[in-house]
């Protein structure tokens, strides 16, 4: 059965001023540039690729410029050769982000997500900025927002977005994958609490449009290296619990990630194997950068403990409630004392999060 959109969309965030300005500027722009987040992950990848999809349809000229590389369990989504890598590109990437008739900020909401150089080339840039994301507390850094943290991805949002502005346009098997990708990744396979009956309905949408959900999950999932596998190994040999406070967390520096083996994407869900002990609620993953001279931490959460707030308040970073990302600048040992110090403040916060 083919559900019709109107059936599925929710009343949500986008109103018809936001709809009909959006249409009059995408039909009046010649060129179109899409944006994720550094380090994109599935859903940033496929809400770009999806939108790249839809604007090339409608015979406009569109772009995905990535602040950095990809992962390489990303690289097989169609439209993924014909991205730029600003860090690799600078130039023809800067020429192309001037000339822009209208620029997309897809899943982040503000600028120092993106990192680096290209911030402060973006920063003052005065093309027309559109933002779709559904991450907490949206900055002001584009003129059309639609922000929605309730949703369980972008591509979500994105898939309402195409069936307001194109309600007649039909959802090619290209964008139906780029889209399932975005929602499969970011609902860990329709299983986070975001995940609504809703969402199943687009996923069951996509899959009538041609989405291979098969051969997705299976380029997504079973496409690892012996190395990633084997620093599961590891990650999991060195798995520190703290039973008193429903906590987890494991460690890995540079040498456990091996430079030389390593690729973008390597340490992608290994925090999750922390968070599926049984009785823990709070899993970090602490992970020396090997780019940039820092400490990446990804928290995830069960129930009601906020991995957000707790990302926000002591680690430079934010996300949701139940997965965030954060940073430090001391070194590993540093980093995991302090971590361990905060704990007993938030005692009683983690043994209620999941009763
Ligand atoms: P991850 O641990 O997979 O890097 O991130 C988990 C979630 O938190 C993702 O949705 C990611 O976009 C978000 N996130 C990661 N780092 C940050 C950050 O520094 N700030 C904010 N606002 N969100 C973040
Ligand atoms: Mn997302």
């Amino acid at each position: 059965m083919i559900f019709y959109a109107q059936e599925i969309i929710p009343s949500f965030a986008m109103n018809e001023t936001f709809i009909s300005t959006i249409k009059e500027k995408i039909t009046s722009a010649s060129s179109i540039v899409l944006i994720p987040h550094r380090s994109p992950d599935g859903d940033a990848i496929g809400a770009c690729l999806a939108l790249f999809h839809f604007f090339e349809q409608q015979g406009k000229k569109a772009l995905v410029v990535t602040p950095n590389d990809f992962p390489a369990f990303l690289k097989w989504i169609p439209g993924a050769k014909q991205t730029y890598c600003f860090e690799k590109k600078a130039e023809a990437s800067k020429k192309e982000l001037i000339n822009a008739s209208l620029i997309f900020y897809l899943d982040f909401n503000s600028l120092n997500r993106v990192g680096g150089q290209m911030e402060a080339f973006l920063a003052p840039l005065t093309n027309t900025k559109v933002m779709i994301d559904h991450h907490e507390e949206p900055q002001e850094i584009t003129s059309y927002t639609y922000s929605d943290s309730s949703m369980s991805s972008t591509c979500e949002m994105v898939y309402y977005f195409l069936q307001k502005i194109a309600p007649e346009d039909t959802i090619s098997p290209e964008i139906a994958t780029c889209l399932y990708t975005g929602i499969m990744t970011d609902t860990g396979s329709f299983r986070f609490p975001a995940t609504t009956s809703n969402t199943h309905k687009v996923i069951a949408h996509l899959i009538a449009c041609g989405a291979n959900n098969e051969r997705i999950h299976s380029n997504v999932y079973d496409n690892k290296s012996l190395h990633r596998l084997q620093l599961l190994g590891r990650s999991l040999n060195s798995l520190a619990v703290m039973s008193e406070f429903k906590t987890a967390y494991i460690c890995l520096t540079r040498e456990d990630l091996n430079p030389e083996k390593h690729r973008k994407g390597d340490t992608e869900g290994i925090v999750n194997y922390a968070l599926s002990l049984k009785g823990v609620v709070f899993a970090v993953l602490f992970t020396e950068d090997l780019e940039q001279q820092l400490i990446k931490i990804s928290f995830r959460s069960k129930g009601t403990f906020s991995a957000s707030s707790f990302a926000k308040k002591h680690f430079e970073g934010g996300g949701h409630e139940n997965a965030a990302g954060g940073r430090s600048f001391k070194d590993m040992e540093q980093t995991v004392t302090f971590f361990r110090e905060l704990l007993p403040s938030y005692q009683n916060d983690l043994l209620s999060s999941y009763d």
